[in-house]
């Protein structure tokens, strides 16, 4: 199976980080087992392709500003980015599928489940597709969970009833499903929902989950999709240890920094690529950050704070105040950070690869979700598995994160909830070493796909 002779799979990734990272690492990891990878991305957010030599990347003419469709407007995004690529991405096929003999042969189309348009396309070039959910499975769930609710005429759920638990849910409250569901559902929501869930006639649903964390919504969504399930996370852990997937650069000299701190001693925070903050609990944050009296790192995305380029809002006394205990970055190597000894406890906004970064590297978390799945998954962390704390939201919030950081660095009940995440992250390596769960899952795969 040498060079150009290898089966093919064309990948089609959603062009935001928490998405283009696991469609990438799924590559990298189809490529070692023998299979050739082609990237069909949209223009906005290009990946790295200098990254990725042994891929090739194509680009896909998303022609986004024509529709005037950004991310504050995260509907109309999704739906312009499946118009509008679909041509480019038929083109594409057209040479592809003429190419086949000298290039290998083209095995499916593996698109994120966003990215919809890929498996109508897919099916007029009769090849199989897969859809990559990077996301939860209970996220999905509960998103079933709206849809039902709404067509059996239950929303707006009164107030009263937020806390009550869902019934396919086990733990979760109907306060924690990923859209607010005491007020009306907008219409673009609603016809966004099926479009998401729909997984038409792809062959196979590839999940960055893992068993033995999501039995129970792994259960009840496969009797509504009846198609093989493939449960490969986590994603990072089977591709190598240096595999950059990031769209801003990395800054490494917090890996020198922490190399100085004792084992177990540093609180990181990040909130990921999209959730932004006001400058007010930029500064809740830094106080309670500096207040708590232990190291830590801090990622602050350019742009994170609203109304600032960056952390210029701060005042300098607070600013002097961080220099002395703390490392700010714009952009962590996160992966590494949370596998460095140094870092004791990590404050997220509970995006699913943070959440699966976080169990993986064995850390307790402070949960603080700011919408979607993050309020499913911050649930998970605190009351199924038992790895984090809640950061309430509160205006004045100090002394909140000041008392959270200490909790899980200081206490006695942050040494408790380290060993439980020790004994979760030794749990989520056994699925990955050969004979477990995501190892064989994953195997499972690579043959499914050589056999198309
Ligand atoms: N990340 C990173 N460096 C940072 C912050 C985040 O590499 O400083 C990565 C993180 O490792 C994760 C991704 O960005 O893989 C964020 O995805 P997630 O699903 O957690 O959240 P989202 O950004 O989609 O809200």
């Amino acid at each position: 199976m040498d060079g150009p002779k290898r089966p093919r799979v064309l990948l089609v990734p959603f062009p935001l980080q928490g998405h283009i990272t696991p469609m990438l690492q799924l590559g990298t990891i189809l490529h070692a087992r023998g299979i050739s990878v082609t990237v069909l991305h949209p223009e906005f957010n290009s990946p790295n392709a200098s990254n990725h030599p042994e891929f090739t990347f194509l680009p896909l003419s998303d022609n986004l500003s024509r529709n005037k469709a950004t991310l504050s407007n995260a509907f109309q995004f999704i739906s312009a980015m499946n118009v509008n690529c679909r041509e480019p991405f038929q083109e594409y096929m057209d040479q592809m599928m003429e190419l086949q003999e000298l290039e290998g042969r083209v095995a499916c189309v593996i698109y994120d489940s966003i990215m919809h348009f890929a498996e109508s396309v897919a099916t007029q070039f009769d090849l199989p597709s897969l859809v990559l959910r990077t996301t939860s499975a209970a996220n999905l769930l509960a998103y079933h969970v709206i849809l039902r609710l709404h067509e059996q005429n239950l929303l707006p759920l009164p107030e009263s009833k937020l806390d009550d638990a869902v019934p396919e849910l086990g733990f979760l409250r109907y306060k924690d499903l990923p859209y607010s569901i005491s007020s009306k559902i907008p219409e673009p929501i609603l016809e966004f929902l099926p479009s998401s869930f729909n997984i038409r006639s792809s062959k196979a649903v590839i999940w960055n989950t893992v068993d033995t964390l999501e039995k129970s919504p792994l259960t009840g969504l496969q009797q509504l999709y009846q198609v093989p399930f493939f449960t490969i996370g986590p994603i990072h852990k089977t591709t190598p240890p240096h595999n950059p997937t990031s769209l801003i650069k990395e800054d490494t000299n917090c890996i020198t920094w922490l190399d100085k701190h004792a084992p177990n001693s540093v609180i990181y925070v990040s909130l990921g690529s999209l959730a932004t903050i006001d400058a007010q609990e930029l500064i809740e944050t830094a106080i309670g950050l500096v207040d708590s009296e232990q190291p830590f790192l801090w990622v602050v995305r350019p742009n994170s704070v609203k109304g600032s380029e960056w952390m210029e809002s701060l005042p300098d006394e607070l600013a002097r105040g961080i220099e002395t205990r703390g490392f700010v970055v714009k952009w962590a190597p996160q992966k590494e950070v949370l596998a460095h000894f140094a870092v004791g406890a990590f404050w997220s906004h509970c995006g699913w690869n943070s959440t699966m970064e976080g169990i993986s590297g064995g850390v307790p978390m402070i949960c603080r979700p700011f919408f979607a799945d993050q309020m499913v998954n911050s649930r998970y962390l605190i009351n199924e598995w038992r790895v984090g704390i809640e950061l309430e939201n509160a205006e004045d919030s100090r002394m909140i994160v000041k008392n959270a950081i200490r909790r899980l660095l200081v206490d006695e009940e942050g040494k408790e909830m380290r060993q439980r995440s020790q004994e979760m992250k030794q749990k989520l390596e056994i699925c990955v070493q050969e004979g477990g769960s995501s190892y064989n899952s994953l195997e499972n795969l690579t043959q499914f796909i050589l056999s198309m």
